[in-house]
């Protein structure tokens, strides 16, 4: 296996240019995985890790610039104010080692239907940078996922950053798993408010082939939501929410759950996250709020 170990950003597009078969590699925590198993053993490595300003953020007016080298941990300790959605996913990522390696990037160009990154991304509309020697080609969040595992990055391309949108509302994130730490999401939610636009995002886990929205979900909420007053949430709306949210996943049954207790679980943590976004919308912290993040 070659190894390259690019010292500059042009030196790296120029690495993937040369050698399309390479892997990138980032933190490791998938890639190293996978060789360890011996479940495949790529032609060359390409390891991004010297190539530098690539672990950290800036923040371009309204968007967050997330480098592809940046970390989860540094993303929940520098980012949770301006990005809550994504880091509460980041919190539930693996391990604090796994967290200090581990990268938001990497969960993309891994493309697992259970990535965590995947629904916030989601809900609050992020745009993905592919990079390669012709240019820089920007993938709406919605367009980057194409399969179990696969996704629009063409085989020259390396993702250089992923841009965020900074939280315009309240976020929530929720996921079932086994346990509380390091677990693979039986399913995974993530919803998003943005008031100034009278509508909501959201971003289903672990219950399709890919990551996905849930638009019926989102077209119930731009319509019935009372954006303009502060009115509290109405319960059957946010029942009918869940309900168009479990309608819009294509769950199977595997070793970690049944098709039909993802829908289930999918229904009630859309209206949990809802009901408590739209608590902190209207500044009510009353509203079956005492279990926030727990889902
Ligand atoms: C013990 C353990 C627990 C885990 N728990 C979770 C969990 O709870 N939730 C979760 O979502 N994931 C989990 N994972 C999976 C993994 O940690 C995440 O997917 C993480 O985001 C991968 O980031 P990385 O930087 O380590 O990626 P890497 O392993 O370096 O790369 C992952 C994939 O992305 C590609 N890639 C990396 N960088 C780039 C780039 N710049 N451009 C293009 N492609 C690139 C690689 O080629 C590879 O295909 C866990 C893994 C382990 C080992």
């Amino acid at each position: 296996m070659d190894f390259l170990r690019p010292r500059t950003w042009d030196e790296a597009l120029a690495g993937k240019a040369e050698r399309p078969d390479a892997t990138p590699i980032q933190g490791g925590t998938d890639v190293m995985v996978e060789i360890n198993l011996d479940r495949g053993r790529p032609a060359a490595l390409l390891d991004l890790t010297a190539v530098p300003g690539l672990d950290g953020w800036s923040r371009e007016g309204d968007v967050v610039r997330l480098g592809a080298g940046l970390t989860y941990a540094r993303l929940i300790a520098e980012l949770g104010n301006v990005l809550p959605g994504l880091a509460q996913a980041a919190r539930t990522v693996g391990s604090p080692q796994i967290r200090n390696r581990g990268t938001v990037a990497g969960n993309l160009g891994a493309a697992s239907p259970a990535g965590d990154s995947h629904p916030p991304l989601l809900a609050s509309g992020a745009t993905v940078e592919a990079a390669s020697t012709r240019g820089t080609r920007l993938i709406p969040i919605g367009e980057f996922y194409t399969g179990v595992k696969r996704n629009a990055l063409r085989p020259d391309e390396l993702i250089r950053a992923v841009r965020v949108p900074v939280a315009g509302g309240p976020q929530y994130f929720s996921k079932i798993g086994t346990r509380n730490a390091m677990v693979i999401a039986v399913c995974s939610f993530a919803v998003a408010l943005h008031p100034a636009e009278r509508r909501a995002g959201t971003g289903i886990g672990s219950a399709a082939p890919t990551p996905r929205r849930a638009p019926e979900a989102e077209a119930l909420l731009a319509e019935g939501l009372d954006w303009a007053g502060r009115s509290p949430l109405d319960p059957g709306l946010a029942r009918r929410f869940g309900e168009l949210v479990a309608a819009a996943a294509a769950p199977i049954d595997d070793v970690r759950g049944r098709a039909a207790y993802r829908r289930h679980a999918l229904a009630v943590m859309a209206r949990r996250t809802l009901t408590w976004a739209w608590a902190d919308h209207i500044g009510d912290d009353t509203s079956e709020s005492s279990g926030r993040g727990a889902a």
